[in-house]
């Protein structure tokens, strides 16, 4: 703990976290120190974990890059935190974030953008981009994410750390401050496999506060890394061919699939046509339950409340407008209108059938193949401030780490080399429904 509250002052100005529980963190040590000589230590103690700052935690602040939230406590732990607490985790601080989670280079923040370890002039990347950033650069073991198109995969890629999305309705999303409700996922970022495998296993699994977590029992995800026999994957043949692929990440991405193949497995390029719908689609169904998810912040419930305020109406509108930013305000705007009447059933409702048509399409991919291989960026890390201009240009950098959240598969990236600028690269791996399993076990044996 000592030393990574040291590393946390020494590192500060990359802005990763929001806030440091040090003292707790100190007396948690001592704590599980004991339990650790009385051998009742649970099997993550000595793990120094950070969270989100999306992630509720009792009586600690949670404020979701968010003015909105900005003096909120929780009044109830996420039963994400309460299985990293009852297995002797320390949690270290909450860790930024872009505002709601909305974003893909931690630029939407209230608390400011999170430099990236290896460059600081380059974006960490996001919406977790303080949780990359702090395994990255050593702040902690380990962090917590959320993944709802590509919020833990694709920061993670930016910094080189492995980042694991889960199926959707394997973690519970209990005390997590909603973004799109039927895409949202808690996964972990870790230096190496093993360590995410054995978060994903103790955070994962039947929970009665969320309706939408399976009841599959969770298998020993840690205890099974093995990586058996030969595998079949399917590579989409648009994606080597998308407009806007960086040289360097095609050609990480040929050499990975040339090892693949020297390694006796198969690799076979198949037809994915609707890699183009993807993030249209994706922006509309998120826009629209942001939209909806986001009404709850009036001023009235909990958050910041306009002092201009002088009746119902004007607290509702002031407190909205004073407390939400730009690109939230953006979301808030595009959600409202694909759900307004007359608009519902040319976009939202269509959207709707367009996201069954990438699940089913998904699906018999990976009927036919054990994973689907894919940069999980089309390019590295960018510079700050390059993208801030053009909202259209960051959504279409999302082209590859949507189709997982719009088919609720799980997905990981990992990475598998750096750029001839040393920035890292990831590659993608993704599986099968409820299969975490084999994908962390092939990821083992790969990285
Ligand atoms: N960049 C995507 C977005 O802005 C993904 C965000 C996320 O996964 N939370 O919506």
């Amino acid at each position: 703990v000592e030393h990574y509250l040291q590393r946390i002052e020494e590192e500060k100005h990359l802005n990763a976290f929001v806030e440091v529980f040090g003292e707790e963190a100190r007396q948690e040590a001592a704590r599980i120190t004991e339990k650790i000589a009385a051998g009742s230590a649970g099997r993550l103690a000595g793990m120094v974990i950070g969270i989100k700052d999306i992630i509720c935690y009792k009586s600690h602040g949670v404020s979701v890059g968010s003015k909105i939230l900005e003096n909120y406590k929780s009044i109830f732990s996420s039963t994400v935190v309460e299985r990293l607490l009852a297995e002797d985790a320390i949690i270290i601080g909450r860790l930024n974030c872009d505002e709601f989670a909305m974003g893909g280079s931690n630029e939407n923040s209230f608390y400011g953008p999170v430099k990236n370890y290896v460059d600081n002039t380059k974006v960490a990347g996001g919406s977790s981009g303080g949780s990359a950033v702090a395994v990255q650069a050593g702040l902690c073991l380990a962090a917590l994410g959320t993944d709802t198109g590509g919020s833990v995969r694709q920061p993670a890629a930016f910094c080189g750390v492995v980042g694991v999305k889960p199926t959707y309705g394997r973690v519970s999303r209990h005390g997590i401050v909603a973004y799109a409700s039927s895409f949202d996922q808690v996964g972990p970022l870790a230096n190496s496999v093993e360590d995410a495998a054995l978060i994903l296993e103790i955070i994962a699994g039947p929970d009665e506060y969320d309706s939408t977590v399976s009841l599959k029992p969770v298998p020993s995800y840690s205890g099974n890394l093995k990586s058996s026999g030969k595998k079949k994957i399917a590579i989409l043949s648009e994606v080597l061919e998308a407009e806007g692929l960086d040289p360097e990440i095609k050609q990480l991405t040929e050499n990975t699939i040339a090892r693949l193949k020297g390694d006796g497995h198969t690799v076979e390029a198949v037809s994915f046509p609707y890699l183009e719908y993807v993030v249209p689609t994706y922006y509309i169904l998120t826009t629209a339950e942001a939209s909806s998810n986001l009404a709850r912040y009036d001023g009235v419930h909990y958050g910041y409340r306009s002092p201009n305020a002088t009746d119902l109406e004007s607290t509702y509108k002031k407190s909205r407008t004073e407390g939400f930013g730009a690109e939230v305000k953006r979301r808030i705007m595009i959600g409202t209108f694909v759900l307004s009447a007359g608009y519902y059933d040319s976009f939202y409702g269509k959207a709707q059938k367009v996201r069954q048509l990438i699940r089913a399409k998904t699906d018999e991919i990976l009927s036919k193949y054990d994973f689907i291989l894919m940069p999980t960026t089309p390019t590295p890390a960018f510079g700050i401030g390059e993208k801030m201009s053009d909202p259209v240009v960051m959504y279409l950098a999302d082209i590859f780490t949507v189709q997982a959240s719009l088919a609720g598969i799980p997905a990981v990236s990992l990475p598998l080399g750096n750029n001839s600028n040393n920035l890292p690269l990831g590659i993608q791996f993704l599986g099968k429904r409820f299969g975490e399993g084999d994908l962390l076990a092939f990821s083992k044996y790969i990285m």
